[in-house]
């Protein structure tokens, strides 16, 4: 059975943030997440991002590093929430600077706000000569919104997503704020965690991108993930390269589940398959007869 026993202190330790990309169409989240992923040069990690796994981990040049959701918008991260699902540590809300702050931006920050998450904003297009960041900054301050140049606590940087201009500066200002939040797991327990995406490859069968949140996942592991079970045959990071064993925030793909789970299901790790499958088979049914039901009514 899943029994969530209480870390002992001296099990936790300190792990990366997992970051979310929000903001309003077109204002930059895919360009940003895409320089991210390819200036991953910025630790200089060898072999660069090459699968679409739907989250990612960098290194910074300190060395620190952060996991961000690679499924821009609001709408994964409200999806996620309504599973009950709370993966994200801090939001990036992108605002473009040549045009205002518009309904997606202003939901953006109520979703951030609701779940508790510290926001950073990123003040995107400042390259383009129409820009106006502290038109921005004036309309954040009009929503009770200061950040820090304008005497605030709210932390905000002016980048360019397409040169690439303050985006350092921006991941640096999102580990200051992950290091308030003092944020630990414990590796040392069967893993659990969130199911970030999943779908069904022609070659290899279901493959569920997952992110652990507590304790280590390994090869061998028996795992349930929403109505799905299995055994975990491989586990491949976002560079292509298989693991054994895999920590507290970090994006992995597995294969081994019996089908794909949805976004925001939590996982867990069992000691016996049978039982996996067992609880699998189980909410599978629960589902078909609430489904049947409401056909009814
Ligand atoms: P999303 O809808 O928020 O994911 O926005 P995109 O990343 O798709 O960007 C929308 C458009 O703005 C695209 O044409 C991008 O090339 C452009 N864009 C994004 N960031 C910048 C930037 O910093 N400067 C300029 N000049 N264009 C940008």
């Amino acid at each position: 059975s899943i029994v969530e026993v209480a870390d002992a202190p001296e099990d936790l330790v300190s792990r990366a943030p997992i970051v979310t990309v929000m903001g309003h169409v077109d204002h930059g989240k895919t360009s940003l997440l895409d320089y991210i992923r390819k200036e991953n040069v910025i630790g200089g990690e060898s072999g660069g991002i090459t699968q679409h796994i739907g989250a990612y981990g960098v290194t910074l040049e300190n060395g620190q590093r952060m996991a961000f959701l690679d499924t821009p918008g609001h709408e994964a991260f409200t999806a996620m929430r309504a599973r009950g699902a709370q993966v994200t540590d801090i939001a990036i809300i992108v605002v473009a600077a040549d045009d205002d702050i518009m309904p997606q931006t202003k939901e953006a920050i109520s979703h951030a706000q609701a779940a508790g998450v510290p926001i950073v904003f990123a003040i995107n297009k400042v390259d383009k000569p129409t820009a106006n960041p502290e038109k921005i900054k004036d309309g954040l301050a009009q929503m009770n919104l200061l950040v820090e140049d304008w005497g605030g606590k709210i932390q905000s940087q002016d980048i360019s997503a397409k040169t690439g201009l303050g985006i350092k500066e921006l991941l640096e200002k999102v580990l200051l704020e992950a290091e308030l939040l003092e944020l630990t797991a414990n590796p040392n327990k069967m893993a659990s965690g969130t199911v970030v995406e999943a779908f069904l490859d022609k070659g290899r069968g279901y493959v569920s991108t997952v992110l652990v949140q507590a304790g280590t996942l390994k090869i061998g592991d028996y795992v349930l993930a929403g109505t799905c079970s299995g055994k975990i045959k491989a586990m491949q990071d976002e560079r292509g390269n298989l693991l054994k064993e895999v920590g507290p925030s970090r994006p992995i793909s597995i294969l081994g589940l019996d089908g794909a789970p949805q976004a925001g299901d939590k996982f867990n790790v069992l000691e016996d398959e049978r039982e996996a499958r067992l609880i699998a088979t189980k909410r599978s049914q629960l589902l078909r007869e609430q489904s049947v039901r409401t056909q009814r009514h």
